[in-house]
């Protein structure tokens, strides 16, 4: 006889295989290298309860054992084996913010590259990409795209102060970069967290390519 499984237990092993299957298609465009990138997904809000990707892995072959759950101050709950990222409390933070039910965190050339050129102004805006159309709520190509940039810390709390600051200053926040760092975005589901940071890396991509970054991939 097996083992009789909870809603939960069921609930979780859904909702992991589909975040494995999305951040192993984001580590094949090559926006996890070297271990880097953590993706997380919301199992439950009351009280908030994530899922995210243990620290040190590589993502090309991520499996669901590969996640550990975490309460909203990203501390593993009782009986959970390894180390949630490092990144984790972040997670918790734009959850909570914007209602998120999956965060993800990518690495990518042309997100690093542009994060850091554009730092000092504080984000670029995007404009003029059919793209575009793959976030949420923009029905043009015409539309204007701001994507703020956080400077890079190591200090987590201090980047979650800096995410919580763009939250409140920015209706339609969709995503953000690090300086020199990545690209955080999130959606209602991992589904849509993943289209999100798929064409935001594709308009970003774009933009590096234009202002001629230099060849990326
Ligand atoms: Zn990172």
């Amino acid at each position: 006889l097996s083992r009789p499984e909870t809603d939960l237990q069921r609930q979780r092993a859904v909702l992991a295989e589909g975040l494995c299957a999305a951040v192993r298609t984001l580590a094949a465009h090559g926006w996890c290298r070297a271990t880097s990138g953590n993706f997380s997904a919301v199992l439950a809000w009351k009280p908030l309860c994530l899922l995210i990707t243990r620290s040190g892995l590589f993502k090309d072959r991520l499996e669901p054992g590969d996640l550990v759950a975490i309460d909203g101050d990203a501390r593993p709950l009782p009986d959970e084996a390894g180390r949630p990222s490092a990144e984790a409390l972040l997670h918790c933070a734009i959850a909570r913010a914007t209602g998120a039910g999956a965060v993800l965190h990518t690495h990518s050339v042309a997100a690093t590259l542009l994060g850091a050129r554009h730092a000092a102004a504080g984000g670029l805006a995007i404009s003029g990409y059919e793209m575009l159309k793959a976030l949420e709520g923009v029905e043009s190509h015409e539309e204007e795209v701001f994507v703020p940039v956080l400077p890079n810390s190591q200090d987590i709390g201090e980047l979650c102060r800096g995410f919580e600051a763009l939250a409140r200053g920015h209706a339609r926040l969709r995503g953000f970069l690090i300086a020199g760092h990545g690209l955080y975005a999130w959606g209602a589901d991992v589904e849509a967290a993943r289209r999100h940071v798929e064409g935001l890396e594709f308009l970003l991509e774009c933009e590096a390519r234009r202002t001629g970054l230099g060849p990326i991939g």
